[in-house]
């Protein structure tokens, strides 16, 4: 049967590709092609960046408010078409709705910290820097931005950058996953629907060939990006070379560190949700406990007991509460970190291999997956599984958990669950680690808080959303004025200029 052959969204409209290259789009609960997608050439995201470099002049000119009453009609919008958006993620991801819907709504609340736009972009005064001289400073957009993001948000990381890009005044270009795109392109028509002008916001879906065109490209500005480390270091490095502002999210390997006098089953619980949601596919999923002390019998009976109940099935049925993997390949890759697990003497406590989907036998199921006894030189340990596979480490105190966390190239996020308000402000203090939870699993801050990890998490300076989304999208500048009165007396000076 010919599949739907998806489209572009250039200048406002649907764009057909000149690409003769297609990506299958498969769901992955039942491993059937839905549609397929073209793989945007460097021809398509020229006319990309065209249409958005034409766009922006205008809508640099308009003012903030006008911008936030288009941003609120757009997540008014977003909002009537929820269900719509939770659909087609949990189709071609394989989330279960209510995951996707939670989702959503943290991207929807993006657009709602965007249009804030009047209030974000003022910028700052005093007077009387000097005798009768003011200083202003003011947040200009910065042009042509471009966003690439991963498979596992279709709808959510989207929304981390576009909005915030548009609401200060730049157009933007989305390169989405290949394997998740239609969640993008049904946003940009519900953007132009609530008034956005052609060109202010385009989706080209691609692969490598679509992304060095926008790294390369001389009238692209910004580049953001969230996927893997490998790639985000090439990102980086190479949208730099081109003297393009990057923000360059990576992957994870987040820790959580249970101490003794953490509540048990509030902790299992935690973990359970953190650990298994989204089948691991996020990249703050608690993937590694850390427990401390002699807690660890006690802990990993109860991460057994409760893994060994959930629900793993197709992510649109109810009652599921866990879904496949992306694709095939990848549910191979999780197989062969398990086996090599097991090969290299962690003990599998809840083998998630060989598990069955009755009426889904073409799915990319993996089961929840719990090694104990891990240590840090195990390939379990040191490489991101992004799958539903969780290992714990058992260790003899709060310093060694530190000290682990911290020699750990990964700095996503981290969570410490206990009782004790010194051990965790002691943990705040000292991790080296991005977004840290206290007796909260998955600490993904609030839309106008900032999103980002440290080290191989996260190449650049400037995180997503919140106050450094909109720094990361604007440019500072500053003013200082001075109205010489006439009667004022001046001379010359050669002498670096002092102000008092
Ligand atoms: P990925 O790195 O394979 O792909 C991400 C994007 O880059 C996609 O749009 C893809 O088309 C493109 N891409 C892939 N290979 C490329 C190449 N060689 N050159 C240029 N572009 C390339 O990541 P993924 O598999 O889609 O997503 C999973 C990864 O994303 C995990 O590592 C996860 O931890 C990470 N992630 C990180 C965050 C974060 O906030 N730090 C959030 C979500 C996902």
């Amino acid at each position: 049967m010919t599949k739907t052959i998806l489209p572009l969204w250039i200048n406002g409209r649907h764009s057909k590709s000149s690409s003769t290259r297609l990506a299958d789009i498969t769901n992955p609960a039942t491993g059937v092609v839905i549609s397929r997608v073209p793989l945007a050439n460097r021809e398509d995201v020229e006319s990309a960046v065209a249409a958005a470099k034409a766009a922006f002049p205008d809508w640099r000119d308009t003012t903030p408010l006008s911008r936030s009453r288009i941003l609120s009609r757009f997540r008014v919008l977003l909002e009537t078409h929820r269900a719509e958006l939770v659909q087609l993620a949990s189709e071609e991801h394989g989330k279960t709705l209510e995951d996707a819907a939670g989702s959503v709504q943290r991207g929807i609340e993006v657009v709602e910290f965007a249009a804030g736009a009047p209030h974000l972009l003022k910028g700052e005064h005093a007077e009387n820097v000097g005798r009768g001289i003011d200083c202003h400073s003011m947040l200009q957009p910065i042009g042509v931005c471009a966003g690439i993001t991963p498979f596992n948000f279709p709808a959510m990381v989207p929304m981390w950058m576009f909005p915030i890009a548009i609401a200060c005044g730049n157009t933007f270009v989305l390169k989405p996953s290949e394997k998740v795109p239609s969640c993008s392109l049904r946003m940009a028509e519900l953007f132009k629907e609530a008034g956005l002008p052609d060109g202010v916001f385009n989706v080209v879906p691609g692969d490598k060939e679509a992304v060095d065109t926008l790294l390369s490209h001389p009238d692209v500005r910004s580049i953001s990006f969230v996927g893997s480390t490998p790639v985000a270091k090439y990102i980086y490095e190479t949208a730099a070379h081109h003297g393009k502002r990057v923000q360059a999210l990576g992957g994870a390997k987040n820790h959580a560190v249970v101490l003794q006098d953490a509540p048990l089953d509030f902790t299992a619980d935690a973990i359970i949700g953190a650990a298994y949601g989204s089948a691991g596919e996020r990249c703050m999923a608690i993937s590694t406990v850390v427990a401390v002390g002699d807690i660890a019998d006690a802990l990993v009976s109860k991460l057994k007991t409760r893994a060994g109940k959930l629900v793993v099935g197709p992510g649109d049925k109810k009652g599921v509460e866990m879904g496949p993997v992306i694709s095939a390949q990848h549910r191979d890759n999780i197989l062969g970190y398990i086996a090599s697990g097991v090969a290299q003497g962690a003990k599998l406590i809840t083998d998630g291999r060989g598990v069955k989907v009755h009426g889904h036998e073409n799915g990319f199921f993996v089961g929840p997956t719990l090694f104990d006894n891990v240590t840090t030189g195990m390939t379990i340990y040191k490489e991101e599984i992004f799958g539903p596979v969780l290992i714990v480490l058992r260790v003899a105190s709060l310093d060694e958990a530190i000290n682990m966390i911290n020699s750990n190239p990964y700095a996503n996020g981290t969570a410490i669950f206990t009782a004790s308000g010194a051990a965790a402000r002691r943990f705040q203090n000292e991790i080296e680690v991005g977004m840290v939870g206290i007796n909260v699993p998955i600490p993904v801050p609030m839309a106008f808080f900032s999103f980002g990890g440290w080290k191989s998490s996260l190449f650049g300076d400037l995180h997503m959303h919140g106050m450094e989304g909109v720094y990361f999208y604007t440019r500072t500048k500053a003013i200082t004025t001075r109205w010489p009165e006439v009667s004022d007396n001046s001379a010359s000076t050669l002498v670096m200029p002092t102000l008092g």
